[in-house]
């Protein structure tokens, strides 16, 4: 039997359409580093139609992508609304890439036309000579754009259309927007989301059981809306009408906390290390973190030690998240479950998260074989649902599926709750006399230590156990660097074998484009011997 029910299509245009009809009055605030611009949803809609418009006279046709390279800000927006509900495909780039990675992303996903940030011209006039499908770039914002030669402005481009651009048909199962993975693993590859699971995954993270996002909500948006759809907030907040709140290029503690003080938002979203820098910011200078109801946190392992400084001096609920660029990107979200003992908040905060309904789990060990939910068996977590990838685009090698599931790469358990526990990634799991050791929990607990301000650990060969944990370390200005103290530390926090002999004091610890710990990068400095190992 065939249900009654209409089969209207999910697109990105129909959300545009929703959010500029009933969230007309909410916000879009775009901050220049002292003050902020305003535009309500209203307007930023009628300029994405226009933005519609303008693409289309420059001859893009359904199914060109049109790539972004660029901050934070309320054009990004525009482009977000406008690229996909024309029928084209959104393309946002990772700014922070080595430009040789970026120049094989364009290519490989042949953008027609590239809307840059008018701050990052001198970044893009490097790639531009060897960018092979580009046909037009256009500049937002008022900076000098003359090292790139000819361009147009994006102004200029706007103020010569009219509105009433028809958005045309879609099938729900087009190609909306697509992200490369960050490349922590190697090459990047592309993810490509269709309009359905843009929709899909926006009811999602907007529902109780994860962000519980409103009207009443501010939010701020510091991670990059080129990283994995700034976790799906634009889309979100758009649908639901949160404010939001637009960093542009001001990601560093101080700018962002006058922010904080002056917009007052309700929700944001992060990497641990942005959290951390913040709270280093408050020990010094007076913040006012106040407006927050909850931070979500993730990209990586956020510590336990980070959470907790935050609720004890500020109050302020910080919430870990697991996803990935495949995966739109939520999975799974720690929030406790009803009922939990309140001393135990903190442990069912810093599992990495409950798997979303929508998101199918499962965790497979080395023979393909099924393990249960437990809470105790370890194996690679595998995922299939309406927001995950099922591929890579122009890329049919299969690798990283199984029978229809995605392998994230990623190692834990799973309890009979559905709280997923990351112990590693498949590739930094640590080995030693047959045994794993966890470089997530291990990292975790000498973060906590009050003089460590960051740790990673990674895997060093050993004669007597084939591999042992190497911690390299970045202390507080001034703290001494005593091996000996910080084993007899971590004595009582974790299992006795689990304690490193080799410790490495370093300056800091090498991020990937997206703010994680770049492991790869640690390990090359050890090859090649620039790593001081101290026992
Ligand atoms: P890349 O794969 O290039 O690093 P992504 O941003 O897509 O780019 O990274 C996804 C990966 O980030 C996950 O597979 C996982 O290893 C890691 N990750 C994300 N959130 C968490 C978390 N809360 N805890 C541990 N690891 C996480």
């Amino acid at each position: 039997m065939k249900s009654t029910m209409q089969d209207r299509p999910l697109t990105v245009a129909a959300l545009l359409e929703h959010g500029r009809r009933v969230h007309a009055t909410s916000t879009i605030s775009t901050f220049d580093g002292t003050d902020v611009r305003r535009a309500t949803f209203r307007e930023v809609a009628e300029r994405a139609e226009r933005l519609a418009a303008a693409l289309r006279r420059l001859g893009v046709r359904p199914g060109d992508r049109v790539g972004t390279f660029s901050w934070n800000t309320q054009e990004h927006m525009e482009a977000y609304l406008a690229v996909p509900s024309m029928g084209a495909v959104l393309h946002t780039l990772n700014i922070r890439l080595f430009p040789e990675q970026l120049v094989y992303i364009v290519n490989h996903a042949e953008d027609r036309v590239v809307l840059v940030d008018s701050s990052l011209v001198p970044l893009f006039a490097k790639i531009r000579p060897e960018l092979r499908t580009v046909e037009h770039v256009v500049v937002m914002g008022k900076e000098d754009a003359s090292p790139l030669g000819e361009v147009l402005a994006y102004e200029a481009l706007l103020a010569t259309e009219k509105l009433g651009y028809a958005w045309p048909d879609l099938d729900e199962r087009d190609a909306a927007a697509m992200c490369y993975t960050s490349g922590t693993t190697g090459n990047p590859k592309g993810v490509v989301y269709s309009h359905r699971s843009t929709f899909l995954h926006s009811f999602g993270v907007t529902s109780g059981a994860c962000y519980s996002l409103s009207d009443r909500d501010r939010v701020l948006l510091i991670v990059p809306m080129f990283h994995a759809n700034a976790w799906g907030l634009p889309y979100a907040a758009w649908m639901v009408g949160s404010d939001l709140v637009m960093v542009e290029r001001h990601l560093q503690a101080e700018p962002l906390c006058r922010l904080i003080a002056r917009e007052r938002p309700t929700f944001s979203g992060a990497v641990p290390t942005i959290w951390a820098d913040v709270f280093r910011h408050g020990e010094t200078t007076p913040i006012d973190l106040s407006s927050f109801r909850m931070i979500v946190c993730g990209g990586s392992a956020v510590p336990r030690v980070l959470m907790e400084r935050f609720q004890e001096r500020y109050g302020v609920r910080i919430i870990q998240a697991w996803g990935m660029t495949e995966t739109s990107p939520l999975g799974a979200i720690a929030l406790p479950p009803d009922g939990a003992d309140p001393s135990e908040e903190m442990a069912w905060r810093s599992k990495t998260g409950r798997v979303c309904a929508g998101v199918e789990l499962r965790i497979v060990d080395d023979q393909g074989e099924e393990l249960p939910w437990d809470g105790d068996s370890v194996g690679e977590i595998q995922v299939r649902g309406p927001w995950i990838t099922g591929s890579y685009y122009g890329d049919d090698s299969g690798e990283k599926f199984d029978r229809g599931w995605l392998r994230t790469g990623d190692v834990g358990n799973v309890d009979d709750r559905g709280f997923v526990q990351i112990t590693d990634r498949a590739k930094d799991v640590i080995k030693s006399g047959g045994e794993w050791i966890s470089s997530v929990e291990l990292e975790n607990e000498i973060m906590a230590h009050p003089d460590v301000v960051e740790a990673a650990v990674i895997g060093v060969p050993d004669d007597r156990w084939q591999e042992r944990p190497l911690a390299c370390v970045v202390l507080r200005p001034g703290a001494a660097a005593d091996p000996e103290a910080m084993k007899s530390f971590l004595e009582s926090r974790v299992a006795r074998w689990w304690v490193p002999e080799r410790w490495s004091f370093v300056a800091e610890v090498p991020k990937t484009s997206v703010g994680k710990f770049d492991k790869k990068v640690l390990r090359a400095r050890l090859a090649e011997g620039a790593l001081e190992i101290r026992s």
